[in-house]
């Protein structure tokens, strides 16, 4: 059985002596920053000097170079977005480690690849809220919390635990439940989501966008009636509260019947074979190593791959959809 925690399993005193850094004011950063401080904790920002420097300092936040802010700090949390983290980390926060410091990361990727590799002297934690950093806040706010995964992975100071369900629940994740699953489970389960289910349902709606209007079906009623009307996303916030099946009865039986009857037409059971193959690139580092050449190369094929879906015209219809149909969800 994997352990979850919540607020009763953690206490603030383990980290609240400390001075904590948020290296990286962003959609993270800005979140776990303003909910640590409405915590009680004594937050530092360390950020380049940028429009997210300004957004700190508006909210109230002592911001430094991220060197200084590392300096400062016990607890570190690197919320720079990954594929920077190494340089970052290199040039700015590794020499500003000492023993007892503590390195926080949101996502394990960087070193469950081994693109960053702490001294044996820090403890090294895992804090990855399953939310974007908007709602981590929003949810704080009305007094609940985001979940996330935890995990104490270098324990240089024996109370690696200890600190990370600290931070845990100073960001409001206790609230809700701090499941413990280490850097690899984690970084693998986010990559997965990435690489299978978001690919799938974007496809399906491109592909069925495209499709549909060849056949002469207005695009705007198409787009209105996969997505835009906001009732896809109704129904998996239905998933995420009752469950994927459970519940099914709040649409008509014509529906239910119709779903469940082509599921197995649309995703034969031969897609395992599918996604076996793409668990195993995930877990031999085949992606990571794709995204790796991919930034020393300075992103050849992702540039070409944003082109073709900001010019896709998709992008028109659900501009004059907009005009037409006033979305309030
Ligand atoms: P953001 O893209 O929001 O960037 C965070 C900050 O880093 C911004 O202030 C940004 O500045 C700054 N930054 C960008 N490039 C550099 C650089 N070269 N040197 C220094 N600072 C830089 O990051 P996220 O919050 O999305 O991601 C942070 C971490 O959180 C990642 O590990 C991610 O995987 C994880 N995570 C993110 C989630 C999300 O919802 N986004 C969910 C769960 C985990 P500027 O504003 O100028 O670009």
């Amino acid at each position: 059985m994997v352990n979850a925690y919540y607020d009763e399993d953690a206490d603030l005193s383990a980290v609240k002596d400390e001075t904590i850094a948020i290296i990286g004011y962003g959609n993270q950063g800005r979140a776990q920053g303003l909910n640590m401080r409405d915590s009680g904790l004594n937050v530092v920002v360390g950020n380049i000097k940028d429009a997210s420097w300004d957004m700190a300092a508006k909210d109230g936040f002592e911001v430094y170079s991220i060197g200084d802010a590392a300096e400062l700090a016990g607890v570190i949390l690197l919320l720079v977005p990954d594929e920077v983290q190494p340089e970052v980390f290199e040039e700015e926060v590794k020499n500003k480690l000492r023993p007892g410091k503590s390195l926080v990361f949101a996502h394990g990727y960087n070193i469950h690849y081994g693109f960053i590799t702490p001294p044996k002297y820090v403890d090294v934690l895992l804090l990855a809220p399953r939310m974007m950093g908007v709602y981590v806040r929003e949810l704080f706010v009305k007094g609940s919390g985001a979940p996330a995964f935890i995990f104490a992975h270098q324990n240089a100071s024996g109370k690696a635990k200890e600190k990370t369900l600290a931070l845990a629940k100073a960001i409001g994740a206790t609230r809700a439940g701090a499941m413990e699953i280490s850097f690899a489970e984690e970084t693998e389960l986010d990559h997965f989501t990435e690489h299978f289910i978001m690919p799938v349902i974007i496809r399906a709606l491109q592909l069925s966008f495209e499709v549909l209007v060849e056949e002469k079906y207005t695009p705007e009623a198409v787009v209105l009636e996969h997505y835009a009307s906001g009732e896809l996303s109704e129904i998996f916030k239905e998933m995420a509260k009752v469950g994927i099946f459970k519940q099914m009865p709040l649409h008509s039986t014509t529906s239910q019947y119709g779903t469940l009857s082509y599921g197995k037409r649309v995703m034969p059971d031969e897609t395992k074979k599918l996604i076996k193959e793409i668990i195993r690139e995930i877990k031999t580092g085949v992606f990571a190593r794709e995204w790796m050449m991919e930034q020393k190369t300075g992103y050849p094929v992702f540039k070409k791959l944003r082109q073709m879906v900001f010019t896709h015209p998709i992008n028109e219809v659900e501009r004059r959809l907009k005009e037409m149909v006033k979305i309030s969800i």
